[in-house]
Parts: C-alpha cells; structure tokens; sequence
C-alpha cells in the first residue's frame, strides 16, 4: 500500500513549489530526456530513508466536465478526502484569508485527518506569521519555506508520523509469484488482457471490493509460472456511478507501478504515444521499474498502419528505448506468449546479480576505452566500482572530481553497462561517489 498525502488550499500559496520539493527525482538523468511527461499533480515522495508516499496536489486542475480533465479534479478532491493525511498549505506572508476560513471549515467537516502548514515564512517573522492563523485554532501549525527548502525535514518526520503501519501487507506479499502491473490510459485495453489471462470465471471469483484507490492483486498461474497482477482496471464493477474515475485512477496506476516488479505498459496502436502515456512512463522510472511496453489492438492495423506506428513509437519511446516492445492482441490473445518471454527477460536484467570484481573490470574497460572530457581544467577519473542493489541494477562509481562528469559521459557508461551485460527492459542506475 501506498500512503496517499494530500496537499490543499488557495491559489499562489505555493502548493506546487512544495509538490516539486517532495517529488522532484533526485535521478536527473532519468527526467533530462525529451519525451518524458512529468505529472503536475500526481507523484510520488521517495526523498526521505523511510517509506514512498504518494503526493496528490489539489490545485490548479482545470476542467470539470465529463471528459478525462474533468475526471482528473472530482478525482483530486476525492482523493484528498481519501488521504492519510491532508497538509493544508497557508500564505505565511498575506496572512488569514476569507478562503482559507472556508478551506478549513470544509476540512473540519470532512473528519480527515490534516496539519496546518505555514508556508513562505522566509524573510519574515515567523512568530508573527503563526499567530496571525491562531485564530484557526489548530494546534502545531508548521512554518516552512517551500522555495527554500526550509522546514521540509520536519513536514517529512510529520508525515511519517502519521502515516499507517505496514507491516501487515508486506508480510503477505508471496516472494515466489512475480508482481506484473498491467497499465496503461482508459480503453487500452487492460481489462480485456487481464481477463483474457485470467479466464472469466477466475474474474468474477477474484471481484473484491476495493476503494478507487486500492490496486487489486490477482493471483495467475501460467506455463508453469507464478505471477501476482496488480490490476489497475482490470475488474469491472457493475453499476458504477462514476466509470471514468473508476476506470482511471492515478492513485491506483502510482501503488501498482510502486508494489510491481514488472510494469507492462499498454499502448493503443491506432492511437500512438499520448501525453498521458508519456507521463504513465514517467512515474514507471522514477520508481526505477523493468517495464515492457505491449502495443496493443495490433489486429486492427493495416500492414501500411503497422510500420508508420512503428515508426512513431521508435520516436516517441526513445526514452524508453531500453524497453522491449511486444505487438499484441489482447482481444485474440495473440503475441502473448512474447509479451511474457519479454516480461521474464526484464525481470532477469533487473535483479542480476552483480560481484564488485566484475563490475570493476567493466569500469576499467570503459574507462580505458573513452575518458572522461576536460571540463573548466579539470577531469574526472574513476577508480574501482561496486554493485548498489537490484530492481534496478545500480552501480556505484568511486573516483575523484566526479562533479565534472557530463551527462553524456554517464549515458556512455550506461550504454556500455548494459550492452556487456545485456540489460533489457530495466532502468540501470548510476551514484558516483567522490573518493576512496
Ligand atoms: P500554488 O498556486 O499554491 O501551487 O502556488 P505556487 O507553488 O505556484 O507558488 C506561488 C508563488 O509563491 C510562486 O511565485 C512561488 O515562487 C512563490 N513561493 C512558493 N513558496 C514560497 C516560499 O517558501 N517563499 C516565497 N517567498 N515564495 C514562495
Ligand atoms: P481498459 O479501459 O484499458 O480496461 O480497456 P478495455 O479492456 O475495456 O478495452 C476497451 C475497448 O477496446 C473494448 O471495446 C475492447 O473490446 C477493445 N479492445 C481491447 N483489446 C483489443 C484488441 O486487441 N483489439 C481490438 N480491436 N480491440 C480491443
């Protein structure tokens, strides 16, 4: 489970400058590629020792009609009523306003759980700036200063404070079945894939009730395998008041790409590579996820229609590039013994073990074979390197003036890392440590 923090209140408090703050990935070489869509409004916080939470920005959505956008902010508001916690972010500077008066009334009527957070207080005194929202009378107010990152570590230990034990469903998690996600934007095609593998009775017996925000795990057993969906939309509940919410939850699509090994990503072939898919592929690498890319409905393509979406794909997935595709089917169940040899490759590279002696040599070689550019008089030399963990494979590189690296030089080592080790369908990760 994915804790869900909620950040609300009135424009220009400076919401997404603290939503920034929290997710912005510290990996940027992950977010400095064309094509990658980051989300406004959805993320995850992955910056503090602890556990992942996801991060829902309430402000700012546009749109309140029946389409997508309109879904997206019933959704926001929905979730924020749905949150472990609501930090209800305040103007440290303008003081108490008639809108936050009303803010607070509503989030006292909800009977959620929230912190009052005192926000621009740089340059400021922040005594006075606290007592002017006294009269709310909520207790701890928090002062911080979201541009400055001043009064995060705090927000971040209050957070973690109220956010609830999980011992209980990491336990159950069966380490001998593979977690695969299954996402992908409304109509892809993801519940037709999921009961297709299922097989319908197994669905109708595997309809739990959950909340919009809860991924559902279904357990399949296939070739001999063992394998958990963590299904996004897979199981239609009848009567729904609210399908398209129901039917896309970003929340849900965040927990199932966070609790899988494998995300399959569903790609609409007479469609092509949306803003939404690019965002969905986002999120699967900040979470560092293997990731096979299923472009689905491949029956309905002419030869002509194939090779021009092909063509789109190679361009618009060059982000992603590392990632297998798989041309599928979902509705005739062809391609899918593929889309599974794909699935297992990706698990394979993603926890590959690694020994320190062998991921040296490999540094040497690359080192020796290209190094690193002259940069401001100064460059980078690299010593010894040593495995970082699984899921992804990471690295780390020990060396000195390590700063001077360019980008271009860590995605030469990336490439030269995973052509020797035939990395595919995993994001591989680089930290580079100064010294000894
Ligand atoms: P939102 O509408 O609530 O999402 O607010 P924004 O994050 O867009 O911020 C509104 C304005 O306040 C921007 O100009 C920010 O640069 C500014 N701002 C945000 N946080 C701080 C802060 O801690 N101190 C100061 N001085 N300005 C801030
Ligand atoms: P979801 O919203 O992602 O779960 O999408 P659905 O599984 O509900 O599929 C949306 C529509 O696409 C339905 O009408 C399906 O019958 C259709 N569909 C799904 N997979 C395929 C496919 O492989 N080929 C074709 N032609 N249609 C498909």
């Amino acid at each position: 489970m994915l804790p869900l923090v909620a950040l609300v209140g009135r424009p220009n408090v400076g919401k997404s400058t603290l939503f920034n703050a929290l997710t912005r990935t510290r990996d940027a070489l992950v977010h400095d590629q064309p094509g990658v869509t980051r989300d406004r409004h959805y993320g995850v916080c992955r910056l503090i020792e602890g556990r992942p939470f996801a991060l829902v920005d309430t402000g700012g959505i546009e749109g309140e009609g029946e389409d997508l956008a309109g879904a997206t902010t019933r959704q926001a508001r929905a979730a924020a009523l749905d949150a472990d916690l609501i930090l209800f972010i305040v103007d440290g500077r303008e003081g108490a306003s008639g809108l936050d008066a009303e803010i607070l009334a509503w989030l006292r009527r909800s009977g959620r759980a929230f912190r009052l957070v005192v926000n621009k207080t740089d340059g400021v005194d922040v005594h006075a700036a606290l007592a002017d929202f006294a009269r709310f009378g909520v207790e701890d107010a928090l002062p911080i200063a979201a541009s400055h990152q001043r009064g995060i570590d705090d927000l971040l230990d209050i957070v973690e404070a109220s956010l609830p034990e999980t011992a209980d469903a990491e336990e159950n998690v069966d380490l001998d079945r593979m977690r695969l996600a299954f996402i992908g934007r409304p109509n892809v095609g993801k519940s037709t894939l999921v009961n297709r593998l299922l097989g319908e009775e197994r669905v109708i017996a595997s309809d739990v009730p959950g909340t919009t925000r809860d991924a559902i795990a279904i357990d399949l057993d296939r070739d001999g395998r063992k394998y958990t969906l963590v299904d996004t939309a897979g199981i239609r509940k009848k009567g729904r008041v609210d399908e398209v919410v129901e039917k896309f939850s970003i929340i849900k699509t965040l927990q199932a790409i966070e609790t899988c090994q494998v995300a399959v990503v569903l790609i609409d072939a007479g469609e092509g590579v949306t803003e939404q898919d690019a965002t969905v592929l986002g999120h699967v690498l900040d979470a560092g996820r293997a990731l096979v890319v299923a472009v689905n409905k491949w029956d309905g393509q002419s030869e002509y229609q194939r090779s021009q979406t092909m063509a789109l794909l190679d361009r618009k997935l060059s982000f992603v590039d590392w990632a297998e595709r798989v041309t599928i089917s979902a509705k005739h169940g062809s391609g899918l013994r593929e889309l599974f040899a794909a699935i297992h490759r990706a698990h394979a590279s993603a926890t590959r073990k690694f020994t320190t002696s062998e991921v040296t040599r490999a540094l040497e070689i690359a080192y020796e074979a290209f190094q690193p550019p002259v940069v401001r008089g100064h460059v980078a030399k690299l010593r010894f390197a040593h495995p970082g963990g699984e899921n992804p494979p990471t690295f780390i590189v020990h060396g000195t003036r390590l700063k001077t690296l360019p980008v271009s030089y860590k995605r030469y080592l990336e490439n030269f890392f995973r052509k020797r080790y035939k990395l595919v369908g995993t994001p591989v990760k680089f930290e580079f440590r100064e010294g000894d």
